[in-house]
């Protein structure tokens, strides 16, 4: 039986850290096996935020070689740059006369960012149309599943609203895809809010083993135990939030240790400290290893990016051809 093919982007807007890791790229690499997946850097999405363009080619390479180093296959999954598919503009600029202006108006994203009319002379046109942009993504390779976490549900039920619309002005052409949903841990930042590039909170990918070790050291652990003598709660501390998820083995045994103070932060942390070094060091194996091949990245996205041509221009004909613009 053929694959079901899979559409899921990642916005080029920063280097990655553990919570792409876990939230993102560890689904990503299993469900390759299962699915015919299309993997893309979503670079034009990255301009919705400020970004310092003498920045983004090392940012979208970096993001690449990191998806390749973490297990995302070549030889599995099409890896491309939304930016080099203009295939992915042709069928938003179509898709945007499909959309009804409240619909993408009652957007959560886009409402915040127009709390006032200050703040509104500020937003772009893109940031209201990036749910037409989302939908064309998707839709310009029939994708049948998109990973989603529950809180991107609603924006999923957008496209396929918008899609809807489309096919039933011109027929059953564009594929509403179903969300394939992934219950993916939250990790936290350093600093016990959700880690993320704009909290400045994150532990990144590329961390060299020193550079992990400080970003340890610095968690927040229980603000009550100030003295090592004092007993801890476990529940309320992020490296513990951290041990369920890495050191899943000794969990019961590091708990006991700080409600009992018989464990100390420092060794609790270089606890963690290790496990996430074991972690990451295959990974940095990997990158290392990626890097001497001179070319092989450009060679990814050009054999990926051939394939996704390839596969948006049966979309793409069919589009054309019920809207008339075949003569
Ligand atoms: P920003 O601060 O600009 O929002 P970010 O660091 O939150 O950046 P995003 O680009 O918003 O990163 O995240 C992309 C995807 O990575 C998310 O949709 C989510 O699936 C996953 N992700 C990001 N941060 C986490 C996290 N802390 N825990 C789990 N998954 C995460
Ligand atoms: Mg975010």
């Amino acid at each position: 039986m053929a694959k079901k093919r899979l559409v899921s982007g990642m916005r080029t807007t920063g280097s990655l850290h553990l919570g792409h890791l876990e939230g993102t790229l560890k689904n990503w690499v299993s469900l390759q096996d299962t699915y015919d997946c299309f993997f893309f850097a979503a670079v034009w999405h990255a301009f919705t935020d400020r970004i310092k363009i003498d920045d983004l080619p090392t940012i979208i390479r970096n993001i690449i070689v990191d998806w390749l180093s973490v297990g995302i296959d070549p030889e599995k999954s099409v890896i491309f740059r939304q930016s080099s598919m203009h295939e992915h503009a042709e069928l938003s600029t179509i898709l945007s006369n499909c959309t009804p202006l409240g619909w993408l108006e009652r957007c959560p994203t886009f409402k915040d960012a127009v709390r006032d009319d200050d703040a509104r002379s500020g937003v772009s046109l893109g940031k209201l149309m990036y749910p037409v942009l989302m939908t064309a993504d998707v839709a310009v390779y029939n994708a049948e599943v998109v990973p989603v976490g529950k809180d991107q549900l609603p924006h999923l039920e957008l496209s396929r609203e918008i899609i809807r619309r489309f096919n039933g002005s011109y027929g059953d052409i564009l594929k509403e895809p179903e969300a394939l949903l992934s219950q993916v841990p939250l990790l936290l930042g350093i600093d016990k809010r959700k880690m993320s590039k704009s909290y400045n909170n994150g532990i990144d990918l590329r961390e060299t083993p020193e550079g992990l070790k400080a970003k340890v050291q610095q968690m927040i652990t229980d603000p009550q135990r100030v003295r090592r003598n004092d007993p801890g709660d476990p529940e309320v501390c992020t490296v513990y939030a951290y041990h369920k998820i890495y050191t899943p083995d000794r969990l019961e045994e590091i708990a006991q240790g700080c409600r009992t103070a018989s464990l100390g932060c420092r060794d609790c942390k270089l606890i963690l400290f290790e496990r996430l070094n074991t972690m990451l060091e295959p990974i940095r194996a990997r990158r290392a290893e990626i890097e001497t091949r001179k070319g092989y990245v450009e060679e990814v996205l050009d054999s990926g990016e051939k394939r996704a041509h390839a596969a948006a221009a049966e979309v793409l004909q069919q589009v054309r051809q019920v809207m008339g613009f075949l003569l």
